[in-house]
């Protein structure tokens, strides 16, 4: 019997119900929304740590884009449906002398600190992470999870030593570099080119020490040599915890398919980035940069600011933002992205990196609230429940266990 005589056939109930979840787009949305919540959704890379200390600024408020910049608080993120993931202990690149060094270690633990006391005073909600086993059981609680992670590694300077001290406060995943070259490797984005041709000899060994002491391996923001060193040394799968594709824009923060190809190969995973300079071509407008300078120096960094003032700062903004109005990215650019990188990797090899609160974000996706739309695309792609649970978390999970295992295996000998 062929599909339209088996149509012709059915009641008109059964018709309708048929009709209705192959062509009603709410159903789907509806399935979807199931789906999200159903499986363990976790983000590698979430800036939000560096809101934690902000006057009068308090996770479990619900806040907005529009009204502050930031992009994840608890509200939000059961609105979005999102579990946990991956808290940035990040500090940007200063100066390469002993006293930038100590300065960045400080601030560093500082951060790390911040982050253990929003958890303490809220623990009834949040839960720090220490085990890829600990995900699961912290969501079965009803709290979300907290994994912490470090972007750029030149807090440790050189010492490393100091990696084991953010181990031990709980660290699981960590990036030797940021914008510009360090002491460990070089950046994808210094604009005086390669000054180690990939990891220097110290960043050989902050490799071997994050193996043994179990932290995950993060290449995002390292430059393409730095990725085949760490690829090659590194004992256990390596991880992109928020990077895109080359293939669909070309940047030097995204990576090329080969290299996707040979981070799967070698069991990673490649989460996809939502910052929009590295979806679509961003004009530099100097008169904006200029007005954007001007602001600062008005108000010193925003994250100071509470009340009036943070008010009177936005409303400015706003108006600089509405003068020179920039490209912005939007859901279709973020999913060519992810689906090239499902192409190119396969379904056990890609998951979600957003950069909330470190300038991810695209229309139609402003903050965490709008991650179930990502689990409905890859749906509508034909990606199967399974599938988006690997995507959502089970791979990053995955390549931790491995992590896990290998450091035991030290341990041992
Ligand atoms: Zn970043």
């Amino acid at each position: 019997m062929t599909f339209s005589r088996a149509i012709l056939r059915m009641g008109n109930v059964a018709l309708a119900a048929l009709l209705a979840a192959v062509i009603s787009p709410h159903a789907l949305a509806a399935d979807a929304r199931a789906i999200h919540e159903r499986i363990l959704t976790l983000d590698t890379h979430m800036d939000t740590p560096m809101n934690f200390a902000r006057p009068g600024w308090d996770i479990m408020d619900a806040h907005s884009v529009e009204g502050d910049l930031s992009q994840v608080d608890y509200p939000r993120m059961v609105k979005g449906g999102l579990d946990g993931g991956f808290f940035a202990i990040y500090t940007p690149q200063g100066p390469r002398t002993p006293e930038g060094f100590a300065d960045a270690r400080d601030a560093a633990l500082k951060r790390a600190v911040e982050i253990r006391e929003m958890v303490a005073r809220h623990s009834d909600k949040f839960e720090l992470a220490f085990r890829a086993d600990d995900a699961a059981r912290i969501a079965a609680s009803g709290k979300r999870i907290v994994f912490q992670s470090i972007e750029n590694s030149y807090p440790l300077g050189k010492d490393l030593t100091l990696l084991k001290t953010f181990y031990e406060l709980g660290v699981r995943m960590a990036g030797p570099v940021h914008f510009t070259n360090n002491d460990l490797a070089d950046s994808s984005t210094d604009p005086k080119g390669p000054e180690w041709h990939g990891l220097s000899p110290l960043g050989k060994e902050f490799v071997a020490e994050a193996n043994r002491l179990g932290i995950i391996l993060d290449a995002s923001h390292a430059s393409d040599d730095v990725f085949d060193q760490m690829l090659a040394l590194s004992a256990t799968p390596i991880i992109l915890s928020h990077s895109g594709t080359r293939a669909v824009f070309n940047h030097p923060r995204n990576i090329d398919d080969a290299r996707i190809a040979r981070l799967a190969a070698a069991g990673g995973v490649i989460q996809i980035n939502s910052y929009g300079d590295y979806l679509v071509e961003t004009p530099s407008i100097p008169a904006r940069e200029a007005a954007m300078r001007a602001l600062g120096a008005k108000y010193g960094p925003f994250r100071a600011l509470a009340g009036e003032r943070l008010k009177a700062y936005m409303a400015e903004r706003h108006a600089i933002e509405t003068q020179y109005k920039l490209p912005t990215a939007t859901m279709d650019d973020f999913m060519a992205q992810l689906l090239h990188a499902l192409k190119v990797a396969g379904a056990d090899h890609v998951g979600i990196g957003l950069d909330w609160d470190g300038g991810g974000g695209v229309t139609g996706m402003e903050d965490v609230a709008g991650i179930p739309e990502i689990t409905r695309r890859l749906l509508a792609a034909g990606y199967s429940e399974a599938d988006v649970a690997k995507i959502w978390g089970g791979n990053v999970l995955r390549v931790m266990r491995q992590v896990e295992a290998k450091a035991a295996e030290y341990r041992r000998h």
